[in-house]
């Protein structure tokens, strides 16, 4: 293996094959070259950190950039989130609620490599891909968590990557939550509902009533194709069609539809509650495409948007609008409270962020398999600045604004 700049591995792609749920056999390095060569068909905007092997691909070095921002403004004048906590009446830092949210990260190999990703997620990461042993670990956790007398308020399992739909045992997982009861969520990029091997998909998910949260920068084409590469946006709307065809976005709620914007540029997410109805009206009229809620979101200043602010000289800019949106009013709703976040190796954080900043979630265990939800819920949110990310303004989270 050959090694980042601080000894962190480079993947290299399995010799193996990894067998689905379904007993079919989908060679990784095989699945990573078709979507290297549909990318070359399509979107095309750039390549993972990770594979370009820069410095900022390690999340020690995107934790340092942030610290050296010179930030004095925020209710402690300190530039400090955990001493703006304290400022808001968060005086022993962030605690739980109770749990409602599994979310798993299922992989971070993707179809797409666009440039605000706050995974590093694209067709070179073939080595990040939950195996069945993990998979196998996560439900035994969740038949943990309702059996446990703190765990009754769980009712979601929330897929992400990556695109999860590329993980060779998705299908396996969903049909294994949806059988425990749990309402599923599947992050959906779009333009893999159009890859040959996925088109299949919305009508699963109909016939399962997995919601479907998908992301869509803009409502138009520029500033779509812009964020996720040339070619995104026509065929997003194409997914979109096949997601309305099979039931989705008609206010049915086993059909659920969402989709999810963020900022296209170094602003701070819209009022998501005008955006959705403008958002609604555009995409009716100039495509007859309907969907049920929008979610904005803002982007996080961490990992190839990072590597963009920095580029565009921008990272003290975007940091200061965060910190001068800080919101108190935002905290309560933090998915930190109510989701425990899962990566693709099995090891579990206080949500999909720390977790791409590689920040353990301060429990006595680290993997999934020793889930234990009485010490999870007694631990403190870690929180770094990136976490102002998702205190400006109305608050984002996977769940939209929280405020
Ligand atoms: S933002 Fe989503 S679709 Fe884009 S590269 Fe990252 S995981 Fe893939
Ligand atoms: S990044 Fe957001 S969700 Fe994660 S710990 Fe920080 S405030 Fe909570």
């Amino acid at each position: 293996m050959s090694t980042l700049p601080g000894d962190r591995p480079i993947p290299t792609a399995p010799s193996t094959p990894e067998a689905s749920g379904d007993g079919s056999v989908i060679p990784l390095h095989v699945l990573s070259a078709e979507l290297i060569a549909s990318v070359e068909d399509g979107p095309k905007r750039t390549s993972s950190l990770y594979g370009r092997r820069t410095a900022l691909a390690a999340p020690e070095a995107q934790i340092e950039a942030l610290d050296a921002v010179p930030l004095a403004s925020g209710p402690s004048q300190s530039g400090s989130f955990h001493r703006d906590l304290m400022a808001s009446g968060w005086e022993a830092g962030i605690q739980p609620a109770p749990l409602e949210i599994f979310q798993i990260n299922i992989g971070k190999l993707c179809n797409m490599t666009c440039m605000h990703c706050h995974v590093d997620s694209g067709p070179d990461r073939v080595q990040e891909n939950m195996d069945r042993e993990a998979v196998d670990a996560c439900l035994r956790a969740i038949d943990h968590i309702q059996a446990h007398p703190l765990g009754g308020g769980l009712h979601t399992v929330d897929l992400t990557g990556g695109a999860p739909e590329l993980n060779p045992h998705f299908e396996y997982l969903v049909d294994e939550c949806v059988a425990r009861g749990l309402h599923v969520i599947d992050r959906c990029n779009l333009t893999i509902l159009r890859v040959k091997r996925y088109r299949h998909l919305p009508e699963w998910f109909a016939e399962r009533g997995v919601e479907v949260a998908c992301s869509l920068p803009h409502y138009r084409k520029m500033g779509t194709d812009a964020q996720r590469g040339d070619g995104t946006y026509g065929k997003s709307i194409e997914a979109l069609k096949m997601l309305n065809e099979a039931g989705y976005g008609q206010g049915d709620p086993k059909r659920v539809l969402t989709l999810v914007t963020n900022p296209v540029g170094s602003f701070l997410a819209g009022n998501q509650e005008s955006l959705e109805g403008e958002w609604k009206e555009a995409l009716q009229r100039n495509h007859g495409v309907q969907f049920d809620r929008l979610f904005a979101l803002n982007n996080m200043p961490m990992s190839r948007y990072l590597e963009w602010l920095i580029e565009k000289g921008q990272l003290e800019g975007y940091m200061e609008k965060l910190l001068a949106a800080f919101n108190p009013g935002t905290i309560d709703g933090l998915m930190c409270r109510n989701t425990v976040s899962v990566g693709w190796d099995g090891k579990i954080y206080d949500c999909d962020f720390n977790q791409q900043l590689e920040m353990d979630a301060a429990v006595p265990f680290a993997h999934v398999g020793d889930f234990d939800l009485g010490a999870w819920q007694a631990r403190t949110v870690k929180t770094e600045r990136h976490c102002y990310g998702c205190t400006a303004g109305s608050g984002s989270s996977c769940g939209g604004a929280t405020a």
